[in-house]
């Protein structure tokens, strides 16, 4: 049988990486988190929040299977982090409407009721008159909409401050502002990793939690996933609470509500590299799609704009387990836009996989070095 690792080093604090520290401590496993920067201030800092892929109907069955299961752990997890934080994630079941429009370049209708019935996913078809009593914000125009009253978001910041706050009261280990260059190897096993300074870190095994960055550092460590950045820039607006009541979702931009009444407009998809910053076009883009959509919110005034690399796949899938070509070395990245709703069942998952517990879900599309078929609809975004 095979032995559990004793400790553990994981390659990168966001989201993923620090979710996965917590679970892997539950198990008596000793984790230690190795983060460039700071814990949770890259993509988990930046993004919406949104506890629902954009287009679920495009994704493999299995996928659908990963996220009901991660979506499933929230309401347990924002208890937990609350508890032992006193910080909420702003865990909130604000619904998501997606409207139609007479100009609509792509009718999704059938393919999202048809998933949604398959799924037992909660959604309600509403006609022009119904989806403006239930988000009056939206244009006059609207044709219809549909409306799942059961999808919830999160406010990431606060998920993160919340999840640093446990680990250290867990006491795990953390080295920030730390770089991993290289990993140990010894006896045909992967042992350890190379930091920036020289140091040796030693460990049983090593895991890759390192977002957009893992294609790149697993190039220059010698095995290699396609993971690339896929930039995201975001408007937050200021408006007053309730001036807009769901999540409103739609080829063009998405709306997400806070609490606290600010609207964050997101997102665009650029293959740009690493190039940080917001540009005027991509901000004009969003700010258009607002006018078109949301036109009595086009006034609120913008607080603030940023941007975030999402962690890209070719074929919109993670990459998750163990690699098999370097024992010792495993991957929880990729997860592209999705990579907030699927933390707690990636969390659970590899951390359980690395205890040797055999996955309940079939990971199979998931694998590491499964075949890529690279995906046009859920893949890379290809440039107009
Ligand atoms: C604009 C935008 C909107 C989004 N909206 C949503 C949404 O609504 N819902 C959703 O579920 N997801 C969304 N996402 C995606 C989600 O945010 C990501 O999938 C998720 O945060 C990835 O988490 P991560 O921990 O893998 O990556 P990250 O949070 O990027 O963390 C990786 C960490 O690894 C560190 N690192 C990299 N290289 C090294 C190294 N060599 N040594 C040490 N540390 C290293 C980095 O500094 C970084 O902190 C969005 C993303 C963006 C950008």
């Amino acid at each position: 049988m095979a032995i559990s690792p004793a400790r553990v080093v994981i390659i990168g604090g966001g989201i993923i990486g620090s979710l996965t520290a917590w679970r892997l401590k539950q198990l008596g496993i000793e984790p230690v988190i190795v983060e460039r920067g700071r814990l949770g201030q890259e993509s988990s800092w930046a993004g919406a929040g949104i506890l629902c892929p954009i287009q679920p109907w495009l994704y493999p069955d299995a996928f659908t299977h990963l996220i009901d299961a991660s979506l499933a752990m929230f309401p347990a997890l924002r208890d937990e982090l609350t508890e032992r934080s006193g910080i909420s994630p702003e865990w909130l079941k604000s619904g998501l409407i997606v409207p139609f429009f007479p100009d609509d370049e792509v009718d999704h209708k059938q393919a999202a009721l048809d998933w949604s019935q398959r799924f037992g996913w909660l959604v309600e078809d509403l006609d022009a008159a119904q989806a403006r009593e239930h988000e009056p914000m939206l244009a006059a125009d609207t044709d219809g909409a549909l409306l799942w009253p059961e999808v919830a978001q999160v406010r990431n910041p606060r998920l993160l401050q919340a999840v640093c706050a446990v680990l250290q009261q867990e006491q795990v280990e953390i080295r920030e502002e730390t770089e991993v260059v290289g990993l140990l190897e010894a006896g045909g096993r992967v042992c350890g990793v190379k930091l920036a300074d020289g140091e040796a870190l030693h460990a049983d095994a090593v895991l890759v939690a390192a977002g957009s960055w893992s294609g790149q550092l697993s190039a220059s460590l010698g095995f290699s996933i396609p993971v690339q950045p896929v930039k995201g820039q975001i408007v937050l607006l200021k408006s007053e609470p309730g001036s807009l009541q769901h999540i409103v979702k739609h080829d063009r931009a998405y709306f997400v509500p806070r609490a606290d009444g600010r609207i964050l407009v997101g997102a665009s998809m650029e293959m740009v590299g690493f190039s940080t910053g917001n540009t005027p076009n991509e901000v004009n883009a969003l700010l258009n799609g607002l006018s078109r959509l949301l036109p009595g919110l086009a006034d609120a005034p913008i607080e603030r704009q940023w941007m975030g690399f999402r962690p890209g796949s070719p074929d919109g899938l993670p990459f998750l387990g163990p690699v098999h070509a370097r024992p010792g070395l495993w991957i929880a990245s990729g997860h592209y836009r999705n990579g907030v709703a699927l933390a707690p069942i990636t969390a659970h998952i590899i951390s359980r996989w690395m205890n040797n517990e055999v996955p309940e879900l079939d990971m199979s599309c998931f694998l590491p070095e499964r075949t890529i078929v690279e995906s046009e609809a859920i893949g890379f975004p290809v440039a107009a």
